[in-house]
């Protein structure tokens, strides 16, 4: 996948010295501290712009970056100016996405749990989709709309019951899971909820899961929805959108096989030839992953039972995918001596869990080197939590040769005291 080529191009060494693009890590630990998350704007250019390109050989698409990947609001801001509009999944995303300058109109609203609240600033708002995912969220909804004189346009999230084949915790399109509407309850229910003053039901939508490595499973589960269109259509249902979710995966590892933008283009095209209906795609890893790296000090580097304990100041609250989902990241010494040591890679953070890597082989550190954990634009800063009473680590989008911070090192007051 051409994603590699940002690994390549955006952050890389030049005279020994690790840059994104062209600003010397080091220049930005000295101004800023470390961890810091770094971004690369024209990684995120390159990102949103092949992934639209790709698809412009599909009729009549629209694209919302799912913004719980990466919430930060330049991002945001930088995405909403290639064309993307938000798919978010709480209210405090929709004042992200507003902020960002996104049209109220380019938003879906996603989630399973979405609260009344909620729904009503919404609507109040002027969101453009939102994506129900039970019978009674439409109802409270259409009643909403109807006492605020307004309709709300919506889709019911499908779940079409295929296997991502992903980690299990960011698998959501199986029976089982807690998202969409059985696939073989939504005729019936699309019925009910589409004679509902102050509803436009205009269609369905999926989403099956994440860092999905096979297009198998999207592809088995876009043509169960094809299937479901057809049978809308024959019930005397106008169907004028389908949401086909986000979920691609992209390469952690330098060997990872991941889809090629290109290829998913095609068989959507192929699966969706005949729909004649507008498409929405919702990407979010695969437009910020690798956008992004996490910047870290080496605090000690300390003896182990089997191997050292490179022991780090960035933790489990400042990137969350290996704790959780035993996720792999890259970790490249920013100034590497070109010695390498066989180490555990781990946060200062009290949970046995709180380690990036096990047994790695790695760039040779030492007390008070720089390193970058890689491949953290998306579910990195997202994902953040102040455990062990830990800041917020800052972010900083480097453009060219000039940075600027874009979220600031935060703890909360009453920790600080
Ligand atoms: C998380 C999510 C996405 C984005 O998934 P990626 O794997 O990051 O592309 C899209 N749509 C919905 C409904 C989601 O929950």
């Amino acid at each position: 996948m051409t994603g590699h080529r940002t690994l390549v191009t955006y952050f890389s060494s030049q005279d020994g010295v690790l840059c994104a693009e062209g600003v010397p890590l080091p220049v930005i630990a000295e101004a800023v501290g470390t961890p810091v998350h770094v971004y690369s704007a024209a990684a995120l250019r390159d990102a949103a712009h092949r992934f639209r390109s790709a698809l412009a050989i599909l009729p009549s698409v629209r694209v919302a970056f799912a913004v719980k990947a990466n919430p930060n609001g330049a991002v945001l801001h930088l995405l909403a100016g290639c064309g993307f509009g938000a798919d978010i999944v709480s209210g405090g995303e929709m004042r992200r996405a507003l902020d960002a300058g996104i049209a109220a109109s380019d938003i879906v609203f996603s989630g399973v749990g979405k609260t009344d609240r909620e729904l009503a600033d919404a609507l109040a708002a002027g969101i453009g989709q939102f994506n129900l995912e039970l019978e009674e969220e439409g109802q409270v909804l259409a009643s909403l709309a109807r006492a605020r004189g307004r309709r709300a346009t919506a889709v019911l999230r499908v779940n079409p019951n295929v296997d991502g084949r992903t980690h299990a915790k960011i698998s959501t399109g199986r029976r089982g899971n807690k998202f969409g509407v059985a696939i073989a309850d939504v005729p019936a229910m699309y019925d009910r909820l589409s004679r509902l003053e102050g509803l436009d039901l205009v269609g369905v939508a999926l989403h099956i899961g994440s860092q999905l490595r096979d297009l198998a499973p999207l592809e088995e589960a876009y043509d169960r929805i094809g299937y479901l269109v057809a049978d809308l259509r024959a019930r005397g249902h106008v169907i004028s959108r389908v949401d086909l979710g986000g979920g691609l995966g992209i390469p952690y590892r330098a060997d990872d096989v991941v889809p090629t933008l290109d290829a998913y283009a095609a068989m959507v095209g192929r699966v969706t030839r005949d729909w004649d209906v507008e498409l929405t795609f919702e990407p979010g890893r695969v437009v910020a992953g690798l956008a992004g790296v996490l910047m870290t000090r080496v605090i000690w580097v300390k003896p182990g039972a089997d191997h050292p304990f490179v022991i780090v100041d960035a933790a489990m609250n400042d990137l969350a995918r290996p704790a959780l989902y035993d996720a792999f990241h890259r970790f490249e010494a920013v100034a590497p001596d070109g010695e390498r040591m066989v180490a555990n890679i781990a946060g200062p953070v009290c949970e046995s869990g709180d380690v990036f890597a096990v047994a790695r082989d790695i760039d040779r550190v030492r007390r008070g080197d720089l390193a970058v954990l890689h491949a953290t634009g998306a579910y990195g800063a997202a994902m953040a939590s102040t455990y062990n009473c830990r800041a917020l680590s800052p972010q900083v989008l480097v453009d060219g040769d000039r940075f600027e911070i874009v979220a600031d090192r935060y703890l909360p007051e009453e920790f600080a005291a």
